[in-house]
């Protein structure tokens, strides 16, 4: 759902700042809203000046909603957790965790820094906003001023709703996993929280659609739907964590995974490995030594007239750093890499091969495991 695309526009503190293209759309929409209310305000100049003031307020906005994120992102940092990029999209900004906070305090001071930050901003537009009116200074920044206190204050009211995976959900979910220590139960009424808040934000959005302005009700109803989604999915990936974090790669890997000689003719290695054994690939090994793997596409590239000519290790692939992994690793740490894209990893220890770990053992293993963790 995240989107993944954009354009790189700076680095801070080591973290890419990637601008996804919806957002230039969402930034001119919103200067254009900005524009409007100025264009509406008493004694604002008028012609240009409105949207020019306006486009102006729309790139503050956004950048207090990357400030936001930099919060976010810096106490993540600073407690170990790395963020590999911050994209700024549709709805603000997503600051991409590698991995997510592994005790509740953590998680706590991670989510309560971004609302902290768009309020103490917000608070900053505000004095401002108060002072310079006092001492008549022009319209012209006076009124920007406003309406950034303004949205920025109902943007921190927002993240706060106790709606996970938003940051207030976030905060709620820290402050019981700190009580009960179950990261699951906590998550699980945190989620639940995250979708009464949904109903609710609908059951306005209902509301104005019937008794008008019916405008009003397009927000709440959008919201609404997102948050919903949010709740559900934000849920099922942590019983997908829970499920793959106690687990160690050799506690489901096959053993006893037979090397390939380099010198195997492709026929043999199709009948007497693929066929026999139900394996996604095979290590090739020539004196000894692991010269790569061979899986089962690697054959389908081949033509049938080659098969008796050719061997294994022609057909051989080097192995990649990604495929090899170590025993003692939990699951929750391989499945990112599995999820990208390799259907199997060789595991390794030194120099030796203590077996294979296939992508569909590995889910197997762990959509058992959630539905197991599901009825809790
Ligand atoms: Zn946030």
């Amino acid at each position: 759902m995240l989107p993944s695309s954009g354009l790189k526009i700076g680095r801070i503190f080591g973290i890419d700042i990637v601008i996804n293209m919806s957002w230039i759309l969402i930034l001119i929409l919103i200067s254009v809203s900005f524009g409007s209310v100025f264009y509406n305000t008493a004694g604002f100049p008028q012609g240009i000046w409105p949207w020019v003031v306006g486009v102006v307020t729309g790139i503050l906005f956004f950048a207090g909603l990357l400030l936001h994120e930099l919060s976010h992102s810096y106490v993540a940092k600073r407690r170990g957790i790395d963020i590999n990029r911050i994209t700024l999209w549709l709805f603000g900004g997503v600051a991409e965790m590698s991995d997510e906070a592994e005790k509740p305090w953590d998680e706590f001071c991670m989510a309560i820094a971004g609302p902290l930050a768009t309020f103490i901003l917000g608070g900053i537009f505000g004095l401002l906003y108060l002072l310079l009116s006092q001492w008549n200074v022009s319209i012209v920044v006076v009124a920007p001023l406003g309406s950034l206190s303004f949205w920025n204050l109902v943007i921190g009211v927002f993240n706060l709703l106790p709606a996970y995976p938003l940051d207030g959900g976030r905060v709620l979910r820290s402050i019981l996993w700190h009580r009960t220590g179950d990261l699951r139960k906590s998550t699980r009424v945190a989620s639940l929280s995250g979708q009464a808040v949904a109903l609710l934000l609908a059951g306005i959005g209902v509301f104005f659609f019937i008794t008008g302005p019916y405008y009003y009700g397009i927000w709440p109803l959008i919201l609404a739907f997102f948050i919903y989604q949010l709740a559900q999915s934000g849920y099922q990936q942590t019983l997908l964590r829970i499920a793959a974090s106690d687990t160690r790669v050799r506690d489901i890997m096959y053993t006893n995974v037979p090397l390939i000689d380099a010198s195997t003719p492709l026929t043999m290695l199709r009948y007497n490995y693929f066929t026999a054994y139900s394996l996604p690939a095979f290590p090739v090994v020539d004196g000894g030594r692991v010269i790569g793997i061979v899986g089962r596409d690697d054959l389908y590239h081949v033509s049938a007239a080659e098969w008796d000519v050719l061997d294994a290790g022609r057909v051989a692939r080097p192995l990649s750093p990604s495929q090899a992994v170590d025993p003692d690793t939990t699951l929750d740490k391989v499945l990112k890499r599995v999820l990208g894209g390799d259907e199997f990893m060789l595991v390794v220890e030194g120099q030796n091969i203590l077996g294979l770990l296939t992508k569909e053992e590995l889910m197997r293993y762990v959509e058992t495991k959630m539905k197991i963790l599901q009825q809790k």
